[in-house]
């Protein structure tokens, strides 16, 4: 038997075909202008998975990863910004057009519980409390609890992202001030790379970019790498932020695991260790016997099949 995963993004819905082992064996990329209407949405869906169908009918389940708050008792996404969704009938709508063979095998969940779920299955946790903390554009999260999701009264929790650490601080796009996504994300370090780099022209982080526009993720990494003090001093202070919004958590949660995923753990052996050391300086339980690990993601690590194959293994929880 094989399972659909789909992932719906702001400019891209990926779709792939997995089979038993958590592989991807087809995989299906769909763009969507920032003015697609649901309508025309679901009907691209609809379309990919049919076509996947063609490789095989034998298929357990289709699970969906959406941006936004995913209202699994009444089928609808209530708020999606970057979709540009409020209050749409996604999943009843979908079912509604790919017709009733298909309606009971279809599930949906927000994105990053997804990822969550599909990096506990894959990477054979077996911890009564895990936590995975996507660092991406912004900041998202999951919530595994006895080996159940955890979904909140509406089915918004785990949005780490926007947990301030620090009110006083910048203007986040939720309302709120200093929320840990604006300060922790990996967009936000290549922000602070750049306002950095502003006053720094010797810096190495100038080294191969015309535009400072240019700057990005990977420059950045490069930089640090090389020796650049502009950007070992921003990074000491990104650790701060990360340092920070993790032992938040932990101080709440106490899991016994948080698993860091997203293209920046790429790089993680030049900040992990530091984060682990502010972590284990400044968290409640330090004196404890046993301790959060802090680790990185190992079930499905590239960073473009986690929304695939967390979204196809969706109903599992
Ligand atoms: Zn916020």
């Amino acid at each position: 038997m094989y399972r659909i995963g789909i992932d719906v993004g702001g400019t891209n819905i990926a779709m792939g075909l997995v089979d038993e082992s958590y592989k991807i064996i087809e995989k299906k990329s769909i763009k969507t202008s920032e003015n697609s209407s649901p309508k025309e949405m679901i009907r691209a869906i609809a379309d990919g998975i049919h076509e996947l169908m063609d490789s095989s009918d034998l298929i357990e389940a289709i699970g969906i990863g959406v941006p936004g708050t995913a209202e699994l008792d009444t089928g609808k996404i209530l708020y999606a910004n970057n979709l540009g969704f409020e209050d749409v009938p996604f999943l009843t709508e979908l079912k509604k057009t790919l017709g009733p063979e298909l309606a009971d095998k279809i599930f949906f969940e927000n994105d990053a519980n997804a990822a969550a779920i599909g990096e506990y299955i894959t990477g054979g946790y077996d911890v009564p409390v895990f936590v995975m903390v996507t660092l991406g554009t912004g900041i998202g999260g999951g919530i595994i609890v006895n080996g159940k999701l955890l979904r909140g009264c509406n089915y918004a929790a785990a949005e780490f992202g926007h947990m301030s650490i620090n009110f006083d601080g910048c203007d986040c796009n939720c309302g709120r001030k200093g929320c840990f996504e604006d300060y922790a994300s990996a967009f936000a370090l290549v922000e602070q790379a750049k306002e950095a780099m502003k006053d720094a022209k010797e810096s190495l982080l100038w080294k191969n970019i015309e535009n400072i526009d240019e700057l990005d993720g990977e420059k950045f990494f490069e930089a640090v790498k090389a020796g650049d003090a502009v950007a070992a001093k921003v990074l000491d202070r990104y650790c701060d932020y990360l340092s920070e919004g993790l032992t938040n958590l932990i101080n709440i949660l106490q899991p016994n695991v948080i698993v860091l995923c997203g293209g920046i753990t790429r790089a993680a052996d030049m900040f992990l260790d530091k984060v682990k050391e502010k972590v284990a300086r400044d968290v409640y339980s330090r004196a404890s016997r046993i301790n959060t690990e802090i680790t990185l993601a190992k079930g499905i690590s590239d960073s473009g099949d986690v929304g695939i194959i967390g979204a196809a293994l969706v109903d599992k929880m």
